[in-house]
């Protein structure tokens, strides 16, 4: 790493790679993130019913996701709009595990909940809007879950690493860093994909990186364009969000793909994949020797 970066990022210096210290591989329920498989976490935005939860569980998990996402706890920007189902939501994501084995990712907004969300996920998910909540991340990173961090919309790449430090400070190692759009002077989209940050993150952070193509752009035409970045600036993994039918979805349907997107999006990531595996048995090679 350029000594200038370790000079820059010098107050968080435990999230730096360093000689002894190159990847952090956390490990879910016998997933391994960071450890050199590409992961796939897909499911809708909100957790809305049961027949919905379910019918995307196992259509991904068909398609090769390994992580289920859902939110039970919302943090929406409007105060009118759906707000989650809480425990409920828990339990029906509780339930898709049970009958699919996937890992379940969902989003804990307040301290008083971490235990209880704690007690159904496998990651607990720090939303873009709570990343600077230090209380929050502590309490998080307490319960000992591994805790997927999102970068803040108007968060710089050293703000989203002070907060990893602040979890890896209170005890829990295994954070995964999520580049998930910044708010620019581009309004054309939701959000911009900064799809350096995660080139760089990859050079200077021993800790996984997943991208969040469905939140950085807002539209699904542009969702599997980003997820091919994604894969390309050397991300561990992605986040998208799918819907059974997203033109009737809760939150954030013009952003979510249909089972068939979805299918044609992983169809035409794999080559991707299988490149970005390859380059990184190349990189092993040349490091043995
Ligand atoms: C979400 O994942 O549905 C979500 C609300 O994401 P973000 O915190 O990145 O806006
Ligand atoms: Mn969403």
């Amino acid at each position: 790493m350029r000594a200038n970066w370790q000079e820059f990022f010098g107050e968080t210096s435990d999230v730096l790679k360093n000689a002894k210290h190159q990847q952090t591989v956390v490990r879910v329920l016998g997933l391994e993130i960071g450890g050199g498989d590409f992961i796939t976490m897909a499911g809708p935005c909100s957790v809305e019913t049961e027949q919905q939860i379910l019918s995307t569980a196992h259509h991904v998990r068909q398609r090769g996701a390994q992580i289920l996402r859902g939110g039970a706890f919302k943090p929406r920007s409007s105060p009118y709009a759906f707000q989650g189902h809480g425990l409920a939501g828990l339990k029906m994501l509780a339930q898709a595990r049970s009958e699919t084995g996937l890992a379940i990712v969902t989003e804990v907004m307040s301290e008083d909940d971490v235990s209880l969300v704690a007690e159904y996920a496998d990651i607990l998910q720090i939303g873009s809007r709570s990343m600077e909540n230090f209380t929050l991340l502590e309490a998080a990173a307490r319960s000992g879950k591994p805790i997927l961090l999102k970068r803040g919309m108007m968060a710089t790449v050293s703000d989203l690493l002070k907060s990893a430090q602040v979890v890896l400070d209170s005890g829990n190692p295994n954070v995964i860093l999520c580049e998930r759009g910044i708010r620019t002077f581009d309004a054309t989209l939701r959000n911009t994909f900064d799809a350096a940050a995660i080139a760089l993150l990859k050079q200077i952070s021993h800790l996984p990186v997943i991208a969040d193509p469905s939140h950085a752009c807002g539209h699904r035409e542009l969702v599997p364009a980003l997820a091919r970045i994604g894969v390309a600036a050397g991300a561990d993994g992605i986040i998208i969000e799918v819907h059974p039918h997203p033109e009737k979805a809760w939150s954030d349907g013009e952003q979510s793909l249909n089972f068939a997107e979805f299918d044609q999006m992983m169809a035409s990531l794999a080559p991707y994949i299988a490149l970005r595996g390859a380059s990184l048995n190349a990189l092993a090679l040349e490091t043995v020797g």
